[in-house]
């Protein structure tokens, strides 16, 4: 480090979905920026050998101090949310945070941290540093989450019964059985929670967004110059940062999946999978199977254990949360008899964990069958891939929202899946649209456009790029 190197710390809570933006960001701002960063993961038991690995291959450029998570079990019921199980344990653990802050040899000029680690705040205070949150969500989801205190105000019984869109102020309004998963029930535990999370995200100096100024241009504004939305955030700068995405490097991977999809034709192949820490139920499971046998349309299943209900349910459970060791039982043991033999000469089911920037990359991948978690969308965007949106929980109701309505890029199920099993007829259908239809032609169109405007807004002089310029900047002139 430099004496003229800004030095920022980086708090990242567990899980890959917050985990991999935050390095990527770090390895930015070191690699384009010129930044000193420490990244300071908080690991939990749970650790999957994907974030492992993730963890190591982000060595150069960057300084890594793992953080273990406190241990919750005494003060979290085993059945709590994972909102709450992530805000309490993010907020045990803050002494081991300030432990390894001030033991640091070059202490950070700037701290920043995730949307759950806003308790850290604290100690950016104690050292007199400024703090900024990263928002590895999109801008209209940011704009929802700090205006929500104010809803809570505002709106008398349950959002999800509610008979109009919620109004966020210069934002697209929200549908009700869109809102964020901790939104569902006023009633329970995990509300409170998160309101007071939003009200730490606000208390932030500024705010990193995970978008650019292109994709999300109206929720941009609404948080930049909404004076309701401006005072809720306490009229504090907002930065575009996005897409932070992984670079796909075609010579670094050869794995069976790739290998399979080398001896598919061009744009053939839909790509299933729900993310980190997704599942769907048995139920579900079986048709989704046959919907795509039914397709008769080639696929990659990434295949997970099914819980009782669509879930975020093996998100923080040791060895389940995106690990290729992780189904002991076997997940294919759930898919209907003589489907694997039926499908081999068109399907690979893969279980648990796959190379995702690497499948969608590959040339013969013509969708993706997601459940539009923020990095998985900002991944198939940048590799112009439509979509089939199948949100299942947090924000990606929203996320489903936009693909499908605004940006056009995404056909959904009638039904939120989180409702109603989505039959394999439905599912068939959805599948040889993208593949075959007119729909999925003017989706690939489209979705390449968007690719295009994000390679622009993170190249040099690009509007991400700027951004990160002005954050630099800003850091700066507030540090002196
Ligand atoms: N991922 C992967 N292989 C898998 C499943 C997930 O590489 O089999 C990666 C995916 O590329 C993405 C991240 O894990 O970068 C999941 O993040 P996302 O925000 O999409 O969803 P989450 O897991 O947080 O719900």
């Amino acid at each position: 480090m430099t004496s003229k190197q800004l030095h920022v710390a980086i708090i990242s809570s567990p899980g890959i979905g917050h985990l991999l933006p935050v390095l990527l960001l770090g390895h930015r701002l070191a690699t384009h920026h010129n930044l000193h960063v420490t990244i300071l993961p908080v690991i939990t038991t749970a650790t999957s050998p994907a974030l492992s690995q993730l963890l190591t291959s982000f060595t150069t450029n960057l300084s890594v101090i793992q953080i273990p998570a406190a241990d919750i079990s005494s003060i979290s019921p085993p059945d709590a949310s994972i909102v709450t199980q992530l805000c309490v344990m993010m907020r045990e653990t803050i002494p081991a945070i300030r432990t390894t802050v001030s033991s640091m040899a070059s202490r950070p000029h700037v701290l920043i941290g995730d949307i759950f680690a806003t308790e850290s705040w604290v100690i950016a205070e104690e050292f007199g540093i400024p703090k900024y949150v990263f928002v590895t969500g999109n801008a209209w989801f940011t704009g929802l989450f700090t205006y929500s205190p104010v809803l809570d105000m505002q709106i008398v019984g349950q959002y999800v019964d509610q008979k109009d869109p919620l109004e966020i102020p210069g934002c697209k309004p929200v549908r009700p059985e869109d809102v964020v998963d901790p939104m569902l029930n006023r009633d329970h535990e995990t509300y409170g929670v998160y309101i007071k999370q939003a009200i730490g995200v606000a208390l932030a100096d500024g705010m990193l967004i995970n978008t650019w100024e292109d994709l999300e241009p109206q929720s941009l504004d609404a948080l930049r110059t909404n004076e309701i939305l401006r005072s809720v955030i306490n009229h504090k700068p907002v930065y575009t940062v996005g897409p932070v995405i992984k670079r796909h490097e075609s010579h670094v991977l050869k794995n069976e999946v790739v290998e399979w999809l080398d001896k598919q034709p061009e744009r053939s192949v839909i790509y299933v999978s729900f993310g980190s820490g997704g599942t769907i139920s048995v139920e579900q499971m079986k048709e989704l199977a046959w919907g795509l046998e039914l397709s008769k349309q080639r696929f990659v299943w990434v295949v997970r254990p099914p819980t009782e209900q669509c879930s975020d349910g093996s998100f923080l459970k040791a060895g389940q949360s995106g690990g290729p060791d992780g189904c002991p039982s076997g997940p294919c043991g759930y898919l209907p008899q003589g489907f694997l033999t039926r499908t081999e000469k068109i399907g690979i089911v893969v279980s648990s964990w796959a190379p995702q920037v690497e499948i969608l990359n590959h040339r013969s991948v013509v969708g993706f069958l997601t459940h539009c978690g923020w990095n998985s969308t900002l991944e198939s965007i940048t590799s112009g891939v439509p979509m089939i949106a199948w949100p299942l929980y947090a924000e990606q109701k929203m996320n489903a929202t936009m693909l499908t309505e605004e940006l056009k890029v995404a056909v959904r199920p009638e039904v939120l899946p989180t409702k109603k099993v989505v039959g394999r007829e439905e599912v068939a259908r959805m599948v040889m649209d993208l593949v075959e239809g007119e729909e999925g032609k003017g989706m690939k169109v489209r979705v390449n456009i968007l690719k295009e405007d994000a390679k622009k807004a993170i190249s040099e002089n690009g509007s991400s790029y700027i951004s990160v310029c002005k954050f630099v900047e800003d850091c700066w002139s507030r540090i002196k």
